[in-house]
């Protein structure tokens, strides 16, 4: 038995699908046969093709036509003629193999796109990377694994897996995630959460030991791990497997029935969402309403920025479809462990530390005007809140309004509906806005406590790092106390406060959340009826 962090509850059992993220070796070896390395070469661009136009066509019909053009362009690079007659010649003259020849030539074109100072030519050096990676695992006979696909039921097994490899994979077909790396509050946990996907991570070589095909058992709520167990051990969890779904059927007899405690306190049990797709699950876990959209979900997976119109039809669709219940919207929060490849955003030491969300917003105000513009055409359609994110100052969170103030004049100028009144709030997440709550509450209509980043702001434990996971504490008297402190602040303030980080869906804690007089608990929806 091996141990990880448990990071999304249920069992999985099932044949693990390794997803490699290690680097491939190419040895730079000859061969005397230059046709067959040719031959070799021609089969593995042919079956690269087929995967491309294959991914392409699921991305068309899942996506739309603007995302399906990445692969279309990666098609095209795969079948540049000019380079596969370099390769070609490499093979011939040198008496190279086809994998060393074809890592020579396409790490040539990396650099000559790496050194472009145009921006855009600049990025095209990772899509040179990724059809190269395709190709050279072909010729290496390393399958490459493709998430949005995959043929049959399985637990996926990776050193780490990205926020977008976790919205973009075929939910319907993975039982379970194990993870080498990350912690309970990593975004690809939380992803997971929020699917009801049982996930273990932080359980560091496990994408070494296992082998493609092993029958694994996960335990998403022990962090326990076996690989090929007897035939008792398998018994076992099957029979914890139906446990589970009974406790499901048990739990959904609580659906509709309000959130009121037995002395008559009333709260509101919100969902965390990350897409529009997510709106399903949230209807089924009985949601009162969206505590927080994590809007960064919209701009990942491609190749620009979303434009205005696909935000506005995105938020639109969520506000929509939830009827009048109240949607936080929060605005972008990239960076930490959510990145944009196109954004041009540089390697940080600290990034958890560094330029990311609303510190981008206000430096690049043009972004923040556009995702701005799409919320407030669509606040017509529901009940809108918006919510800015990591606001450490007073001076930020004003300069927030005063370009959401400019913004909705703008449009109003030019005859645009907008909602009357819409509420907009903050995140706590860092320790000087916790404990400057007094005066941002005067100045904001809600707090929305975020409680992944503010106990490792205030533990300085970082939320990713599996080796320092037993110091990431949600009990920690500290972070308690700041809790506690935002929420009387708010309510001096006259203004509510509710939690979007993951300790409000944790059990133990509700209590205590409760007697400090939280008002509103956002989790992923999975967690609510619990
Ligand atoms: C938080 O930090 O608690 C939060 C909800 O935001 P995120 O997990 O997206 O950083
Ligand atoms: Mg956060």
């Amino acid at each position: 038995m091996y141990l990880g962090t448990a990071a999304s509850p249920g069992i999985a059992i099932g044949p693990a699908v390794l997803v490699q993220s290690t680097e491939l070796t190419i040895i730079r070896k000859n061969s005397d046969n230059s046709n067959i390395e040719i031959e070799s070469l021609h089969r593995a661009i042919a079956a690269s093709r087929t995967d491309l136009e294959r991914i392409r066509d699921k991305a068309h019909q899942a996506m739309g036509a603007e995302k399906a053009a990445i692969f279309e362009a990666h098609l095209m690079m795969l079948e540049d003629p000019v380079m596969i007659d370099e390769v070609k010649e490499l093979i011939t003259v040198r008496k190279a193999s086809a994998e060393a020849a074809y890592d020579e030539i396409s790490q040539r074109y990396v650099k000559t796109f790496e050194a472009m100072t145009n921006a855009y030519m600049k990025e095209r050096a990772a899509d040179v990377r990724d059809v190269s990676v395709r190709v050279l695992r072909k010729l290496l006979g390393v399958e490459t694994v493709d998430l949005t696909s995959l043929e049959a039921d399985c637990v996926l097994v990776g050193h780490d897996f990205t926020p977008s490899d976790t919205a973009t994979m075929n939910r319907a077909r993975v039982l379970g995630i194990l993870t080498d790396i990350g912690g309970r509050t990593s975004h690809t946990a939380i992803m997971a959460r929020t699917l009801g996907i049982p996930a273990v991570v932080g359980a560091k070589v496990m994408s070494h030991t296992i082998r493609n095909g092993d029958l694994v058992i996960i335990d998403g709520d022990s962090g326990e791990i076996h690989i090929n167990p007897e035939a008792g051990l398998i018994a076992r969890y099957s029979t914890q497997k139906q446990q589970h779904a009974a406790l499901k059927d048990a739990l959904n007899q609580l659906r509709g029935k309000p959130s009121v405690t037995r002395d008559g306190r009333q709260v509101e049990l919100a969902g965390n969402i990350g897409s529009p797709k997510d709106i399903e699950v949230l209807k089924k876990g009985d949601a009162e309403g969206v505590g927080l959209f994590r809007t960064e979900f919209i701009y990942m997976n491609r190749e620009t920025l979303p434009s205005e119109e696909e935000q506005f039809e995105c938020y639109r669709e969520v506000l929509s479809s939830v009827s009048s219940k109240p949607v936080i919207i929060r605005t972008l929060d990239i960076g930490g462990d959510k990145s944009l490849p196109y954004l041009d955003m540089p390697k940080e030491m600290n990034p958890f530390l560094g330029y990311r969300a609303i510190r981008i917003c206000l430096d690049q105000v043009d972004l923040f005007k556009t995702q701005l513009r799409a919320m407030l055409r669509a606040s017509v359609y529901g009940n809108l809140n918006i919510m800015f994110p990591m606001i450490s100052s007073l001076e930020e969170l004003l300069a927030a309004k005063r370009i959401l103030a400019e913004t909705a004049s703008e449009l109003r100028t030019k005859g645009v509906k907008i909602a009357q009144k819409i509420p907009v709030g903050i995140m706590i997440e860092i320790p000087s806005a916790a404990m400057m709550a007094d005066v941002l509450a005067k100045n904001c209509d809600f707090f929305s406590i975020g409680t992944n980043d503010l106990i490792q702001y205030t533990c300085a434990v970082d939320r990713m790092n599996e080796k320092i996971h037993d110091l990431y504490n949600s009990y920690h008297p500290g972070v308690l106390r700041l809790v506690n402190k935002v929420i009387q602040d708010a309510h001096s303030a006259g203004i509510w406060a509710g939690m979007c980080g993951e300790v409000a869906g944790e059990l133990p804690l509700v209590p205590v959340l409760l007697g400090m007089g939280l008002d509103e608990f956002s989790m992923s929806p999975n967690s609510i009826l619990k």
